[in-house]
């Protein structure tokens, strides 16, 4: 059974790439029948940030791709948060110190700090073994006696020397890293926590974990997790990996950042952060006016492609689609204006049902409460194709709800004359005598009584349009008349006259 897990540290928002690893897990996943495990990974308390594990869950959430098992649901492998798993990973540290696969290190971090200093290029353990204050090089009386007293130490993996390790990634094949370029990383610290990289291990062999979909940032620590497994002899059980591609700057020059975010002016996090210290706001796509339809889609399609010209997929299409041999190795450029492309093309495909309460909610954080349902339905449906973020429909459909507050006068003042006027007057005569409130009845009374006054249809459209909405934009000028009613549109011609 296929099992895959998002594994990530609650250190702060989500960036667009964290998501894109949850969608291709969760696909990867369910394409093949199997499960999606959700496991916080807080063993290093310096970097917890409060909050950051629930904006992981609502962020999960938002996208639709809903953990099976989770620090909330649950699960037959609970808990799922390493923080809560603490006493189980000493046990296999210490094993593999009495296998002579790890070491004792009693340096404290001023002597770590020093030796960086003196000697350059400094990776512990490896090729700098000369001073070590560690079970390697201490006689044995010496280790226990430190041991026993208390003496605060970590343990070490022990790299082998001038060797190299090797493994097949689902997406680049083989890979191969030499050992001494590898550090002695630390698998449990002074405090009793397993670092990442041995709990990482222990949860994937305890969760039975079958693949393991990551960032390719991770590939650099794959020799040490491969070592890992192999050391505690679970090396059949080891999942395959996937390193997936960098998410690049627009110019493809390196990672994309959050700086570059704020720097290009567009989100980079999937939904609001405040970072719960500074106080300080790293925008997100929700809030900005994403679909999460379209988020999950344009994520996607960084590093994926069906091989065909498709571009626009649902999840159930996704799910179906998904293959692991179609995802590329090469970085992908994120491209903003593409992202609100996608927005928009989702913004078309969805019912005016289903994109009612978002709706709302762009209209209520601007005040407006919108109490008939059928009319705002309407609304949705007549702007819905002019919309590229969901904030847009207020300004697309706002006047609907409302007066227009201000006027384009420049577009009509200049050409203003008295004739007009008297135009608009009695057009509003008409309107209130007219027998039906059809958008097509009132165009054909609209152009004859243009003709009928010499005006060419050009003169006194537009100026009809702003006196309905304000502007130069907004559907068919008839269809809002229509659905504004004759009241409205009465008082609105009114409004603009005086
Ligand atoms: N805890 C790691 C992270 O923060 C997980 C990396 C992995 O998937 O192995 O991304």
């Amino acid at each position: 059974k296929v099992r895959v897990r998002f594994a990530p540290s609650p250190t702060g928002g989500l960036h667009l790439g964290g998501v894109r690893t949850v969608l291709f897990n969760y696909l990867f996943a369910k394409k093949h029948g199997g499960e999606f495990v959700l496991r916080i990974e807080d063993t290093d308390q310096t970097r917890y940030v409060e909050g950051a594990e629930q904006y992981i869950m609502d962020c999960l959430q938002w996208c639709g791709l809903t953990p099976d098992e989770s620090p909330v649901v649950g699960g037959p492998y609970a808990p799922y948060r390493q923080s809560e798993r603490k006493p189980l990973y000493r046990e296999y540290a210490e094993k593999l110190v009495a296998e002579g696969h790890a070491y004792y290190a009693f340096d404290t971090p001023e002597e770590l700090t020093k030796k960086r200093e003196d000697v350059p290029n400094f990776q512990y353990g490896h090729g700098h073994r000369y001073d070590m204050r560690n079970s390697l090089t201490l006689p044995l009386h010496e280790v226990e006696k430190l041991l026993h007293d208390g003496t605060p130490h970590v343990i070490r993996i022990k790299m082998p020397e001038d060797d190299s390790i090797s493994f097949k990634d689902m997406i680049r094949g083989y890979v191969s890293f030499e050992t001494n370029q590898v550090d002695d990383k630390v698998l449990l610290k002074a405090d009793g926590m397993p670092t990442y990289h041995l709990a990482v291990v222990v949860d994937d062999y305890l969760m039975k974990i079958t693949h393991a979909l990551r960032g390719e940032e991770w590939l650099p620590s794959a020799p040490v997790h491969l070592l890992l497994w192999e050391y505690l002899g679970w090396k059949d059980s080891m999942p395959q990996w996937a390193h997936l591609p960098l998410i690049l700057k627009p110019d493809g020059n390196g990672k994309l950042s959050k700086r570059d975010g704020a720097r290009l002016g567009f989100p980079v996090y999937a939904m609001n952060w405040t970072d719960p210290k500074s106080g300080e706001l790293t925008p997100g796509f929700r809030e900005l006016g994403f679909l999460p339809e379209a988020f999950i889609n344009l994520l996607v399609m960084l590093g994926w492609n069906d091989g065909t010209d498709q571009e626009v997929f649902s999840l159930d299409e996704l799910v179906e689609k998904f293959s692991m041999e179609r995802v590329s190795k090469g970085g992908a450029k994120f491209d903003f204006e593409k992202a609100k492309w996608f927005n928009a093309e989702w913004i078309k495909k969805l019912t005016a049902e289903q994109l009612k309460p978002y709706v709302m909610q762009v209209f209520a954080a601007k005040g407006i409460t919108i109490s008939d349902d059928a009319k705002l339905l309407k609304v949705i449906e007549l702007v819905k194709d002019r919309c590229v973020l969901l904030t847009d429909f207020y300004a697309q459909g706002a006047y609907f709800f409302e007066q227009p507050k201000e006027y384009d006068l420049n577009a009509v003042k200049p050409k203003w004359t008295e004739a007009k006027t008297d135009f608009f007057n009695e057009l509003k005569a008409k309107y209130i005598a007219s027998s039906t409130w059809q958008a097509a009845d009132l165009e054909t009374e609209f152009k004859e009584f243009t003709t009928e006054k010499g005006f060419k249809i050009g003169d006194v459209m537009l100026p009809f349009r702003i006196m309905l909405v304000g502007g130069k934009f907004g559907p068919h000028v008839f269809d809002i008349a229509e659905m504004l009613g004759r009241d409205e549109t009465v008082v609105r011609i009114e409004k603009a006259l005086d």
